[in-house]
């Protein structure tokens, strides 16, 4: 069902930038909130879950190579741990603040929920530009924050993990921080980790190679394939650049990706492994030869089978939706669509599949490392390959057998069911008193 570009150069004169997002806590309500009037659960099961289990707030004061001090303000949020300790990312970013925090740490309990692992969702993360910093002021910066929530995590108590900003290196900080302070080693206190400090192969790709399957599913659901599909994709960190790699080699014509240098687009396709050893080089997609310069919003206008937001929060909105030109939307940031904009894009009859199932791959395989950890003994990489497909094709299943036993869109089928094992696990557990 491949699409053609039809008239869409002369149609990007300009670009509108995306608006300032809302608090996307009040999303992360709205979208609870959308569940329970089909889940219709009692009204004491569901307020808890509408607050978040714990929130601290830390200072890191942190030595600066230009022999300044600078403090830091870093977070870690447990949403909630009804089915397991909290798991999720650490987020190293100028605008990460406790709100969207609790957002994201919600996101991962519902994740966990929907994947079937025995997770809670967190999330952590400290307000500050990395892009900017050296690797000792990263490093200086990780030890500290993890020093002052050593007593919030373990690895029974609150994984964390690679999010934005950070990466495998800072992952060995946290787990050599963590591990000196308790005076021995103690790996499965954080995933994502570097593969020598026990580390889990597949990984690092972990979070493409799921919204590959889920975006192969999703196809398939509706009569298609990926080989015979376009695909737009919206960032180029470690899950778009993924992504596109994987899609690409599956089969699926990658026509645009974007970073924040721009989006290159290629009509007939692009070669994506050139273009991601142009990126390796560069560092950026701009000037990657023969294809057109476009912005990221009109990367999002692009009309292809499958639109994969892969960057930051709010950026499917008010603004843009009715002016999308996809089929499908597979998101593989967290949050990338406001609930506004979801309700254009249902009404348009786009479908949208859900962070909370599409971009799982990550915490299922951060979830395998965990294992291996625990018992110490590791699995080849085709092995964890084959469990992630086993895990995203059953999670996609039960999330598509849900909307249709409900009627609603994916999104609301996806909360229903994470909304309803929650509660289950909580009403099983009782109250604590
Ligand atoms: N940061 C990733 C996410 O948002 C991975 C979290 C994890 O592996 O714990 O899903």
């Amino acid at each position: 069902m491949a699409t053609t570009p039809g008239r869409v150069r002369s149609a990007f004169k300009s670009g509108t930038p995306a608006r300032v997002h809302r608090n996307p806590f009040d999303d992360v309500l709205e979208q609870i909130d959308r569940a329970a009037e089909v889940l219709h659960p009692d009204a004491d099961a569901l307020e808890p879950l509408r607050h978040a289990r714990r929130q601290v707030i830390v200072s890191i004061p942190v030595m600066m190579d230009d022999g300044r001090l600078r403090v830091l303000e870093g977070y870690r949020v447990v949403y909630d741990n009804s089915r397991g300790p909290g798991k999720g990312g650490i987020r190293y970013h100028p605008d990460v603040n406790l709100d969207e925090m609790k957002a994201l740490a919600a996101w991962m309990a519902w994740k966990c929920a929907i994947v079937d692992i025995p997770f809670g969702g967190a999330k952590g993360g400290v307000a500050c530009d990395p892009l900017k910093m050296s690797d000792g002021e990263l490093e200086r910066v990780t030890r500290r924050y993890i020093s002052e929530i050593f007593d919030l995590i373990g690895p029974t108590v609150d994984i964390p993990a690679p999010d934005v900003g950070t990466s495998p290196r800072v992952m060995a900080w946290v787990m050599d921080t963590f591990s000196m302070k308790k005076g021995y080693v103690e790996p499965g206190v954080v995933t994502g980790k570097p593969i020598p400090l026990g580390g889990s192969g597949g990984r690092l790709e972990a979070t493409g190679r799921g919204l590959l399957f889920v975006t192969r599913e999703t196809l398939r659901r509706i009569g298609h394939v990926l080989s015979d599909s376009t695909v737009a994709i919206q960032g180029f960190g470690n899950v778009g650049s993924n992504a596109a790699k994987l899609l690409h080699a599956a089969g699926a014509r990658v026509v645009a990706v974007s970073d924040v240098s721009g989006a290159v687009y290629d009509p007939h396709g692009l070669d994506m492994p050139r273009v991601l050893a142009y990126y390796r080089e560069t560092r950026q997609l701009r000037g990657f030869p023969g294809t057109e310069l476009l912005d990221n919003q009109q990367l999002l206008r692009l009309p292809v089978d499958v639109l994969l937001p892969a960057a930051m929060e709010g950026q499917i909105n008010a603004d843009n939706a009715s002016e999308l030109r996809a089929r499908i939307v597979v998101e593989g940031a967290n949050g990338p669509t406001t609930p506004e904009a979801d309700q254009i894009l249902s009404k348009r009859g786009v479908l949208v599949v859900p962070d909370i199932l599409a971009n799982a791959g990550g915490v299922v395989v951060s979830y395998f490392e965990w294992v291996q950890d625990r018992y110490g003994y590791f699995w080849k990489e085709p092995e964890v390959n084959e469990r992630l497909e086993e895990k995203m094709v059953a999670a996609f299943d039960a999330v598509w057998t849900t909307k249709e036993k409900f009627e609603v869109d994916a999104r609301t089928a996806a909360y229903i069911l994470a909304v309803d094992r929650i509660i289950e696990a909580r009403s099983l557990r009782g109250l604590y008193a």
